[in-house]
C-alpha cells in the first residue's frame, strides 16, 4: 500500500506482533506506528480500515480469553463505529473458525457452521461470529461500507517462533532437531495458504465493487494436509530426517478444513499461487535466519 503512494496507520498493541517486523517502513514519512489496543476507542481520519486485531494461534488466543473476546467484540465496535463517523470502508479478517468442526466438507460461506459455544476454542470463534453479525448490522442499520473475509489457516515469513500453530512449530521443531509435535494421530487435515496469496485476496476484496460484495468471502488454498502429510513436507522442505512426537489432541480441534473457493474466484478474480512445498520452503528460509544464530542449524 505504501508503494502505491498509500498513508499507511499501523496499531498495534504488540501481544503478538513485533517491530522487527515493521522496522524496515519506519523511516517512511507516509508510515505512522501507533501502540494502541483496539478495545479502547480512537479517533482517526481515514478511507479504508482493515481490522486485523486478535491473536490467532490458539496458545495465543487461549491465553488470556476474556481479553480476546473483548478484542474480537469491542474492537470490532470501535472499528465499526470509526468507519461510520468518517465513511470509510472496512474490512474484517474473520475466519474459518466460524464453521467450527465442519459437518459440510469442502465450507461454503453459506454453511452457518458447528461451533461449541462455552469451549477452549469459543473465545475465539464466538468473538469472530459476533464481529460478523456486527459488520451486518452496521452495514443494514448504518448503511458502513463493509467485507468480511473468511481466513483459513496462513503461515509464512514474519511468524513468531513461538506461535503455537503447527506450521511454525513443526519448522522450528525440525531446524532445532527436535522431534516434531502431532497432536492426535494426525489424521485430521488442514489448508494451507501462504501469507502472500492472503494479502493479495485482502487487498483485492477492500477495493472490490459490486452487489454482494458485503458477504463473507472464503480465502484460504483448497490443498488439504493432513497433519502427517504437513510433516512430511516439512521433513522435506527442511531436508532433515524428522522424527514424531506425539501429544493429545486438543478439545474441539476440528478434524477437517478445505476452503470452497468460489465465490472468490467469481468476485475477486482470486486464486493462490503458491503451493505448500513452495511455501514451506520460503518459511524454511525465513526461520533458518531466525533460529539459526542460536541454533547453529
Ligand atoms: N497441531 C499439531 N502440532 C502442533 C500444533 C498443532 O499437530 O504442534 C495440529 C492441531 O491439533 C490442529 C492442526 O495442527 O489439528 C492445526 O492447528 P493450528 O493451531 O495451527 O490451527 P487451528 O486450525 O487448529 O486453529
Amino acid at each position: 500500500m505504501l508503494a502505491e503512494g498509500s498513508e499507511v496507520v499501523c496499531l498495534d498493541n504488540f501481544f503478538t506482533g513485533r517491530k522487527d517486523n515493521i522496522l524496515h517502513l519506519m523511516d517512511n514519512k507516509r508510515f505512522e506506528l501507533i501502540r494502541h489496543d483496539v478495545i479502547e476507542p480512537i479517533l482517526l481520519e481515514v478511507d479504508q480500515i482493515y481490522n486485523l486485531a486478535c491473536p490467532a494461534s490458539p496458545v495465543h488466543y487461549q491465553y488470556n480469553p476474556v481479553k480476546t473476546v473483548k478484542t474480537s467484540v469491542m474492537g470490532m465496535i470501535n472499528m465499526l463505529g470509526m468507519a461510520k463517523r468518517v465513511k470509510a470502508r472496512i474490512l474484517q479478517a474473520s475466519t474459518s473458525e466460524v464453521y467450527g468442526d465442519p459437518l459440510v466438507h469442502p465450507q461454503t460461506e453459506d454453511y452457518f457452521g458447528n461451533v461449541n459455544p462455552i469451549g477452549f476454542r469459543s473465545c475465539y470463534d464466538e468473538g469472530k461470529r459476533v464481529a460478523e453479525t456486527l459488520m451486518m448490522d452496521y452495514h443494514r442499520q448504518n448503511g458502513v461500507d463493509t467485507r468480511i473475509v473468511r481466513i483459513f489457516n496462513t503461515y509464512g515469513e514474519r511468524m513468531l517462533e513461538n506461535d503455537g500453530r503447527v506450521v511454525s512449530n513443526f519448522v522450528v521443531q525440525a531446524l532445532r532437531g527436535e522431534e516434531l509435535t502431532i497432536y492426535g494421530d494426525g489424521s485430521q487435515t488442514r489448508s494451507f495458504c501462504y501469507v502472500s496469496d492472503l494479502v493479495d485476496g485482502l487487498i483485492k476484496l477492500m477495493n472490490v465493487e459490486g452487489e454482494d460484495v458485503h458477504l463473507p468471502v472464503n480465502i484460504g488454498n483448497p490443498g488439504e494436509f493432513t497433519m502427517n502429510e504437513l510433516a512430511a513436507e516439512v521433513g522435506k522442505a527442511t531436508g532433515k530426517d524428522v522424527k514424531i512426537k506425539h501429544l493429545p489432541l486438543p478439545t474441539d480441534d476440528p478434524k477437517q478444513r478445505k476452503p470452497d473457493i468460489q465465490r472468490a474466484r467469481d468476485l475477486l478474480k482470486w486464486n493462490p499461487t503458491v503451493p505448500l512445498a513452495e511455501g514451506l520452503t520460503r518459511t524454511v528460509r525465513y526461520f533458518s535466519g531466525l533460529v539459526g544464530k542460536q541454533i547453529g542449524a
